[in-house]
């Protein structure tokens, strides 16, 4: 068995600001081992007093927009800000993840150098869910350590946005200025989302093109209806090569929160998310129990057959897995 530390000890060293220990505590609740759960559990409830003090930030945007490099430079200029940043990677395939830590390891040495700033990537090998569960866990330990922004990081284009959407406080989504077609290749859905859009790499010869983007995008989302919250997503070109742009990006999340707060939006939105959050933890731990079940097991791999020539019934038999796990 893993050597683990005792409650006290992890609390104490995150509560510290150790990264060390702060690193181990992830490890700790991204751990799938059974003896490690209760442990975990007990400390992430021990730490939640100390948490939610920090902006959250969900960063998305197809591969190659610059995420890594914005992250960068975005997460240094709130260190000269004297924020502490942590920086949460979010990617529901295994595979690209070991490809983007190694990336993330070049392009984000001057952060993953500094004492104020604390990197970690995804753990591989995870489903979506599960991702998403250990993300919330390790934000909130973050927090408790004292970092005060926590850039949550996605890497696809898809699902895994939905699941950041719902534990960040402001998603930002960068996008690139294309050649004419700059509403191709991101869903309509994802920019939806956004409560900020920065057309990034707006340096060099790619600035006038950006600006273009910059009108066309603004334009395309004031047809979408504004969100529960009434904020009116904005527009704005950046680019982390230069630095210039980015100021506003930190303007931006600023505007966001103080009008978010005032208008009680942000500490609802958290509370709708924590009930969230409820609701996805039993599914999981029920599917995990079910899937883990042997005789489920066995009635599964004799039915799926029957399921995917179109014999069964999957509501059915559905039905009956169900009721030989619970008898
Ligand atoms: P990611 O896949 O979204 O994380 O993108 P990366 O951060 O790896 O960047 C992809 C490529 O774009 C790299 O070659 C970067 O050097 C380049 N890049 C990133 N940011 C900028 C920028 O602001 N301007 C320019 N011109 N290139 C950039």
């Amino acid at each position: 068995m893993i050597k683990r530390k005792s409650l006290e000890e992890y609390k104490r060293g995150v509560l510290d600001g150790n990264r060390v220990v702060l690193s181990q505590a992830i490890t700790l609740v991204e751990s799938n081992l059974e003896s490690d759960s209760e442990l975990a559990g007990k400390l992430v409830q021990e730490l939640l007093p100390h948490s939610g003090k920090s902006i959250r930030i969900g960063i998305t945007g197809v591969p190659g927009v610059g995420k890594s490099t914005f992250i960068e430079a975005f997460g240094s200029l709130l260190l000269e800000k004297g924020k502490k940043v942590a920086v949460l990677a979010v990617d529901p395939s295994s595979q690209k993840t070991k490809g983007s830590i190694l990336g993330d390891k070049t392009r984000m040495e001057k952060l993953a150098l500094d004492k104020r700033a604390f990197i970690r990537p995804s753990p591989s090998g995870s489903t979506l869910g599960g991702v998403s569960a250990k993300t919330r866990e390790a934000m909130l330990i973050c927090e408790a350590a004292g970092f005060d922004v926590i850039l949550v990081e996605t890497v696809g284009v898809g699902q895994s946005e939905v699941a950041v959407k719902g534990m960040v406080d402001f998603f930002l989504l960068l996008m690139l200025a294309g050649a004419g077609d700059e509403l191709q290749g991101i869903k309509k859905g994802i920019m939806e989302m956004a409560d900020t859009l920065l057309i990034h790499k707006a340096d060099g010869d790619n600035l006038p093109a950006a600006k273009r983007a910059k009108s066309t995008y603004s334009n395309a989302l004031h047809l979408f209806p504004l969100g529960e919250n009434s904020w009116a997503p904005k527009v704005l070109v950046g680019s982390s090569q230069t630095g210039d742009g980015l100021s506003e990006v930190w303007e931006a999340i600023q505007v966001f929160q103080d009008q978010m707060i005032r208008s009680g939006w942000f500490e609802k939105n958290r509370a709708d998310q924590r009930l969230t959050w409820l609701h996805e933890s039993v599914h999981a731990i029920l599917g995990k129990l079910f899937y883990t079940h042997p005789e489920v097991k066995i009635m599964l791999q004799k039915g799926e057959i029957e399921v995917q020539k179109g014999i069964k019934s999957p509501m059915t038999f559905a039905r009956e897995l169900t009721k030989l796990f619970f008898s």
